[in-house]
């Protein structure tokens, strides 16, 4: 039997156990960095394995190395993000969350269960390879700064440092069975802006006495869509969204303040900056030529995301021989974001999807919503998916 075949059929053999690890995560979903019981049920199931995790990077994090022949040949990092969301569950499955008001809704339980399984097969199989495979279970990938740079502050792609790393996410788009990839430019970066417009409360019939600030709000929200059509470039994709804005008067009462938020979003660095800086230019500027003030704060989210494109190409293929041609599909830009994004700062990365979607089952929720799932199918090929892909990537002189 190849190697491969030798994978594949570990992957269907674990599937039981796959899902069962993912319904026990998917039960007890813990907020970024509270990752405490998933750590320790990780760490666990590793040790189950024979293996000897390294706990606590960056606090609820952990790193394990699966070591074939000729350990020191080349290593390959493999990563999965193991936090869940605020979100209530609503679907009736027996598996739904039992912690009130945290939910797996973003497949982190999927990432983290087909790891799991991922590293069970790499270390049924590490005399057969050449190298080491490292694999990342990293906390807080849904809240900034993000899990991924403390895994870096904390060592993880420093002895052994990876050669690349590979991430895979949930696609609830694409039909499970399929396979998603991008080369280059993939998912934005992600900036949370918030906007504190000052002016000077009273009554609503007396506006001269005042400086409104509802309406000098109402002027900077439309002024600043000017920066995506007047100063990012039409080539440049780009997004400023304002989800909140509260002035906390009444009909007749005009506030002394009202408060915007909103996110700004990039596939460039240097436009990312430029755009940030004429944000904060327009918003103040118009404010004060109001009459009133704007203070910004500004939350800095992840980077851009980069899919190097040798080592996409390579996965892709590798992913070809796994699930056949038929079943790969090309991805288009997303504005969404990735704390994945740091590492491809540091290797070369690349990040790809796994389908998840089944019409004929129901299964079409968005990630991100009360009602997400997966077709548990999904789980026959991530696991040994990802594994086959490492393993070629050892290969790579
Ligand atoms: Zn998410
Ligand atoms: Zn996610």
């Amino acid at each position: 039997m190849s190697l491969l075949e030798t994978i594949q059929q570990k992957s269907i053999a674990f599937v039981e156990d796959t899902i069962k690890l993912r319904r026990h995560l998917h039960a007890n979903p813990e907020l970024s960095y509270k990752e405490f019981e998933t750590a320790k049920f990780v760490a666990e199931n590793l040790k189950a394995f024979g293996l000897k995790p390294q706990e606590g990077v960056a606090e609820t994090g952990l790193v394990v190395l699966i070591e074939g022949k000729n350990p020191s040949a080349k290593t390959v990092a493999l990563r999965a993000d193991m936090d869940a969301l605020p979100i209530e569950e609503k679907n009736n499955i027996p598996y739904k969350s039992k912690n009130a008001g945290v939910m797996h809704a973003c497949g982190h339980d999927v990432h983290t269960s087909s790891l799991l399984s991922t590293t069970r097969i790499l270390n049924d199989i590490k005399d057969q390879f050449e190298g080491t495979i490292k694999l990342l279970f990293q906390p807080g990938e849904e809240k900034n700064p993000g899990g991924a740079s403390y895994m870096i502050r904390d060592g993880a792609l420093e002895n052994p440092k990876p050669a690349s790393i590979i991430g895979q996410h949930v696609m609830p788009l694409i039909p499970v069975g399929k396979i998603g990839f991008r080369e280059g430019m993939y998912m934005a970066s992600s900036d949370e802006i918030y906007l504190k417009v000052i002016g000077k409360g009273g009554h609503g019939a007396t506006p001269e006495l005042t400086i409104d600030p509802i309406v000098i709000a109402s002027h900077i929200i439309i002024g600043l869509q000017q920066v995506i059509s007047r100063n990012a470039s039409p080539k440049q994709p780009t997004v400023l969204t304002f989800g909140k804005i509260n002035g906390d008067g009444a009909t007749n009462i005009i506030p002394n303040e009202v408060n915007i938020a909103g996110t700004f979003r990039a596939l460039n660095e240097e436009w990312r900056e430029n755009g940030l800086k004429k944000i904060i230019q327009m918003a103040t500027g118009i404010a004060e030529a109001m009459g009133g003030k704007c203070e910004i704060e500004l939350s800095r989210g992840y980077p851009y995301l980069e899919n190097n494109p040798e080592v996409t190409r390579r996965i892709r293929k590798a992913a070809e021989q796994y699930v056949g041609k038929e079943n790969i599909v090309d991805l288009d830009i997303s504005m969404g974001s990735e704390d994945f994004a740091y590492y491809s700062q540091v290797i070369p990365a690349s990040f790809y999807r796994l389908g998840t979607r089944n019409e004929s089952k129901g299964i079409t929720s968005y990630i991100h919503t009360p009602t997400f799932d997966i077709d548990e199918d999904a789980l026959k090929l991530s696991p040994g998916l990802m594994a086959w892909m490492a393993i070629n990537e050892l290969t790579i002189k």
